[in-house]
């Protein structure tokens, strides 16, 4: 009796020292028959690329305060956007704390007479500024701002459904360090990944934005500004903050997108479907980035765009834009988070080409950082120092990213 119990002591110890082994070499899932419903699979067909030349680029500012925030001075909408036609931008979108108006945004920004003659396209939005960190919103035509106001302290499913409701771009913005960006980002469609002329500031917000694409969150990286303090118009009018607008303002830096048409709705989706790059100024040169997915010397996707990966060779290209273009540049490639490689640049029209095969099964991303000379931005002289040696960054090229995620 004694002796069975034993042996039969044995036996377990044996199956249990044996279904460890097995556990360590990863087969007890075949073991018991789980099978991990959110493996890595085949992500099937992908919608068909966009044309790449079917388009416009423009350039704008998405985060700048007017008058209608409490804290900013000298800053009508009028000069805002008088400026901005006088540097070229296209586009602006005013983003006015909402909590200052108690989320009335439509009564006070969006009311304002000179909100309604700009000479530049205005998107409709606001800084949701809430206890929870700051956001940014995006829209063509206005919406029903108040009620995004009125949910922000509420749970993040009960947020997102009105979010959705409202149809409206939402943005996470300087989402790392004080007000940073506490809701899931599972609501939002881009991230202020470039803040202000002060980009030493920026690289948790880059670190953030390669965590969200790297676990499949294909989020567009954007700029802003955060503009508060424009010029005075007399030397009595000027403040202690006088002096930003000589450091940041306006386009520091400056957000390119490529759409569809000259209008605010082809804007947002440029923006939402990220065929977009980032510059530290409306006059540095615009980084684009393609890629070639048969060999055939013809680009077939640019920044944004995704496409499933064929298991093939990739020649993807690089190139800087604009008559500024024309000094000594750095590129740096970054691949799913990590360095893929470095190459220097130069000349009038920059560009470098590299290749890389992305995986057949699973999810690839690529994306560029270009360091190099800074260009002169007359207006805002002191911004240029703050920039340091940043010229412009791209969004992903992408590859078998879940369109249905
Ligand atoms: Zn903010
Ligand atoms: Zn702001």
């Amino acid at each position: 009796m004694k002796r069975r119990r034993t042996q039969r002591m044995n036996i377990v110890r044996v199956g249990l020292l044996l279904s460890l082994a097995i556990c360590i070499r990863g087969v007890s899932l075949a073991q018991t028959g789980y099978v991990n419903p959110w493996a890595i699979k085949d992500v099937g067909t992908l919608p068909p690329v966009a044309s790449l030349t079917d388009g416009v680029w423009l350039k704008g500012d998405l985060h700048v305060h007017s008058r209608h925030s409490k804290e900013s001075s000298n800053h009508p909408i009028s000069k805002i956007t008088a400026f901005a036609k006088s540097v070229g931008i296209d586009y602006l979108c005013i983003t006015d704390h909402d909590n200052h108006v108690n989320g009335d945004v439509a009564h006070n920004t969006w009311a304002d007479p000179e909100f309604k003659s700009s000479p530049v396209l205005l998107l409709y939005g606001a800084e949701w500024t809430t206890t929870r960190g700051h956001g940014n919103t995006f829209s063509a035509k206005p919406y029903d701002h108040q009620r995004l106001y009125d949910v922000r302290d509420q749970r993040d499913a009960t947020v997102g459904a009105v979010k959705k409701e409202l149809g409206i771009h939402l943005s996470a913005n300087h989402p790392s360090g004080k007000d940073h960006f506490g809701y899931s980002y599972d609501m939002i469609e881009s991230i202020e990944v470039w803040n202000s002329a002060i980009w030493s500031k920026n690289a948790n917000a880059i670190m953030i934005w390669d965590d969200m694409l790297s676990s499949g969150r294909k989020l567009t990286g954007r700029g802003g500004s955060d503009v508060h303090h424009g010029t005075p118009d007399t030397p009595e009018q000027a403040t202690k903050n006088t002096p930003q607008a000589k450091a940041n303002y306006i386009g520091t830096p400056t957000t390119w997108v490529f759409a569809t048409a000259r209008t605010s709705q082809a804007i947002i989706d440029a923006l939402t479907n990220g065929r977009v790059s980032v510059s530290a100024n409306p006059y540095a040169p615009r980084v684009e980035f393609y890629a070639d997915l048969n060999q055939d010397g013809k680009m077939d996707m640019m920044m944004g765009d995704n496409a499933k990966a064929a298991g093939k060779l990739v020649t993807f290209r690089v190139q800087l834009s604009g008559s500024a273009a024309d000094g000594e540049y750095t590129v740096n490639v970054v691949k799913n988070g990590g360095t893929f490689g470095t190459y220097q640049i130069s000349g009038k029209t920059p560009f470098v080409e590299f290749t890389d095969t992305p995986a057949a099964l699973g999810r690839t991303y690529y994306r560029v950082v270009v360091e190099g000379t800074p260009t002169a931005y007359p207006q805002v002289p002191e911004s240029m120092a703050l920039s340091e040696h940043m010229v412009g960054l791209s969004n992903p090229i992408c590859f078998n990213f879940d369109p249905n995620f």
